[in-house]
């Protein structure tokens, strides 16, 4: 099956039931045993759901893994990947991390005992000497967040296996459309499916594939131990928006191409941040492992002021958090997403107060340049 048959055709596409071409919505908590422990694989809707259980076949699939899982949220499925470990244990992860992933990292999971280091992914050499005896998993998000730095999947995934690390791939911003960490080697893939693969801005939700059956079962114990479960509508609504995630990504992508090259030559510009750029650092791998550079641009204006004016400015582009929906986006990610962030990293990294971010969306792209250029404009 090639990429847009499988979005249509993974996982449990219809009702064996009924035929309804629509997975329906098991709107239910409990199921009726014939006696006790006999049942049709379906007891409580924590531990299993149909409707979740056929959104979790798909993103299985989608992702070439053995096992998904689906939560209510992206940061619901980050902390129960970090519950496959123990106190005293050690996670390296990505620098310019998700804010929210940051912040459950430092502030709540450091009181149980759960060591991080942040680093550049980008350099194998950083992520070697974070490593420490109590290291347990390599956790990386590629692109990151807002800067768009490419981290190698395949390299890393060797060598966390050569340490005997768990890799975990939040593969938010490509969706299995354009990247397939598991593929290339990773263990876990995670996404915030609040972005792309619902889409439509109307969903918050978190996926889990694992690559192993044995993990698999672990990771269902930690699922069903504490409960951060997708409900059906919700699990719904992403299987519907999956169906056209294809057509989706396909348009993000032409339209940011053409953006990003009225961005490169308009003078207030200053640097820009899109993986898809020949001067990119990252370019070649971005190229090598993903079919598309997705939908993200990061750009310099120079100034909170000049950013500000942006904000007020703009018609298409909606001032808001989050990314990867059908309407266009835009954020200033020091003061919004990565606010969480100390100033003092923030800087480190480049997240400066003239940082913008878009998200675009499948608008005319006619319209979303002449809003852009409008709003840049002295
Ligand atoms: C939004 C986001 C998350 C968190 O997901 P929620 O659905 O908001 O809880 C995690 N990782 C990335 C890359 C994100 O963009």
């Amino acid at each position: 099956m090639k990429r847009k048959t499988k979005l249509i055709h993974g996982g449990i596409p219809s009702d064996a039931q009924t035929g309804a071409v629509s997975f329906p919505i098991y709107q239910v908590s409990t199921y009726k045993q014939e006696e006790v422990g006999v049942h049709k694989g379906f007891e409580y809707s924590r531990t299993g759901n149909p409707t979740r259980n056929a959104l979790e076949e798909l993103i299985k699939d989608l992702e070439g893994g053995k096992r998904g899982f689906a939560f209510g949220s992206g940061m619901a499925a980050i902390t129960a990947v970090m519950m496959l470990f123990n106190a005293g244990d050690h996670v390296i992860l990505t620098d310019d991390v998700y804010g929210g992933t940051y912040r459950v990292m430092t502030k709540v999971l450091n009181r149980l005992g759960i060591e991080s280091t942040f680093v550049d992914t980008t350099d194998l050499n950083e992520v070697e000497k974070a490593l420490q005896p109590n290291t347990k998993a390599l956790y990386v998000e590629t692109p990151t967040n807002p800067l768009l730095k490419v981290t190698d999947i395949e390299a890393a995934a060797q060598w966390a296996k050569s340490k005997n690390l768990l890799f975990v791939v939040d593969n938010t911003f490509n969706t299995p459309y354009w990247q397939t960490p598991i593929e290339l080697g990773a263990d876990i893939v995670l996404h915030s499916a609040t972005k792309y693969i619902g889409g439509h801005s109307d969903v918050v939700a978190g996926l889990v594939v694992v690559n192993d059956d044995k993990l698999g079962e672990e990771f269902h114990f930690v699922q069903n131990s504490t409960g951060g479960v997708l409900g059906p509508q919700d699990s719904w609504l992403l299987m519907r928006g999956i169906k056209t995630l294809g057509l989706r990504m396909e348009a993000h992508e032409s339209s940011t191409k053409k953006i990003v090259e009225f961005l490169s030559s308009h003078p207030g510009v200053g640097k820009i941040y899109y993986p898809g750029l020949e001067t990119h650092p990252q370019h070649e791998i971005a190229k090598k492992q993903s079919g598309g550079f997705g939908g993200m641009v990061s750009f310099d204006v120079g100034s909170a002021e000049k950013a500000d004016q942006m904000l007020k400015k703009v018609k298409y582009f909606t001032l808001a958090e989050s990314l990867g929906a059908v309407e266009s986006l835009i954020s200033v990610p020091a003061r919004m997403t990565h606010a969480s962030i100390p100033a003092e990293r923030r800087a480190e990294l480049g997240i400066t107060d003239g940082l913008v971010r878009i998200s675009v969306g499948i608008e005319d792209v006619e319209d979303l340049i002449a809003d852009l250029q409008n709003a840049l404009a002295e």
